[in-house]
């Protein structure tokens, strides 16, 4: 099988006049994988995704898309990747699935066009004119045309942005069909729970840099604990908690009766421990929550700021 991964991004720099978009950029997508590029507003991700399809030319670095440079080896390598634009690269006036059939007509092992209509909700476009389809048709249509060709690789910019939630899940299960497949599947969305779901990796992008990458098991690890919650009398004897707690673990009344317990990891045991305490102490702990951090607690300790903005 390949061990070469299907990106491999090292020191990107490109620069729009004085402006630096992106920063000495590093990244390395595997094959085979769901891997988002997140990041809030400006901080690269297009430019990125746009040297990779060959659209842009790096100003330094180096760029590699599937073993191949994305400029010098366009001809070999656009029709071993699809593209989803956000907008563009579809003439208005098509029909919308006339269109699809004529690209899947210029590959060798297309994907079935009515099968992919169907699961996409694109069956009652057929004959309508892209210009004429709704946002969220245009957007389904557009997922399509990047896959139907059956691409070794496919750049998926945003693909459920403002999709209603039974499209987004259609559009998460062709995912992870793609991926079924052997697809490796690039993404960027402002969803990090759709992150979350969907990827094998995830990459954070801030001022022109990769800043963490990690499965979202890993990245959601690191860092901060989790916690546990639980309300009480007022005033417990805490230091007879601790006692019982693994070292590192550290519990504390936020609020007259309020309770709060840090621990890494925060694991079953843990709560057992916390429990079998409240047990012992004849104390009903209502309200007993274990809070994981989630990605979206992680992206805004490493960046500060919310995705969306
Ligand atoms: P978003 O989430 O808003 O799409 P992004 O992470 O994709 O953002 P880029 O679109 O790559 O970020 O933009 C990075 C920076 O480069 C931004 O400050 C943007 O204003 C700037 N930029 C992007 N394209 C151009 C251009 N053609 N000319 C000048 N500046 C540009």
């Amino acid at each position: 099988m390949h061990t070469q991964p299907a990106v491999e991004v090292a020191g990107l720099v490109k620069r729009y006049g004085t402006k630096t978009a992106v920063d000495g950029l590093d990244l390395t997508i595997a094959r085979g994988t769901v891997t988002a590029v997140l990041g809030p507003n400006g901080a690269g991700k297009t430019t990125t995704i746009e040297t990779c399809e060959g659209y842009r030319r790096p100003d330094a670095g180096t760029v590699r898309v599937l073993g191949l440079d994305p400029v010098a080896d366009a001809a070999r390598l656009r029709p071993r990747i699809g593209v989803m634009l956000q907008a563009g690269g579809v003439y208005p006036g098509a029909r919308a699935v006339e269109m699809l059939r004529h690209t899947a007509r210029l590959h060798a092992h297309p994907l079935d066009v009515d099968a992919l209509v169907e699961r996409l909700g694109l069956g009652s476009c057929g004959r309508t004119t892209y210009r004429r389809l709704s946002g969220g048709q245009q957007q389904r249509l557009a997922l399509a045309m990047a896959v139907v060709g059956r691409p070794e690789l496919a750049f998926l910019d945003e693909p459920t942005a403002g999709l209603d939630p039974q499209a987004r899940r259609a559009t998460w299960e062709l995912i992870a069909d793609l991926r079924r497949d052997g697809v490796t599947v690039v993404v960027t969305t402002h969803y990090l729970d759709e992150a979350e779901q969907i990827c094998d990796a995830v990459n954070i992008v801030d001022h022109g840099r990769v800043i963490a990458t990690g499965s979202p098991e890993e990245l959601c690890r690191g860092g901060a604990e989790s916690s546990l919650h639980f309300d009480g009398p007022a005033g417990l004897d805490l230091g007879s908690l601790t006692k019982v707690l693994p070292d590192g673990a550290a519990a504390v009344e936020l609020a007259p009766g309020s309770y709060r317990v840090q621990a890494t990891p925060m694991d079953p045991k843990l709560v057992a421990l916390v429990t079998g305490w409240c047990a012992e102490s004849g104390v009903l702990p209502e309200k007993l929550t274990v809070q994981r951090r989630s990605l979206e607690d992680v992206f805004l300790e490493l960046t500060g700021r919310e995705l969306r903005s």
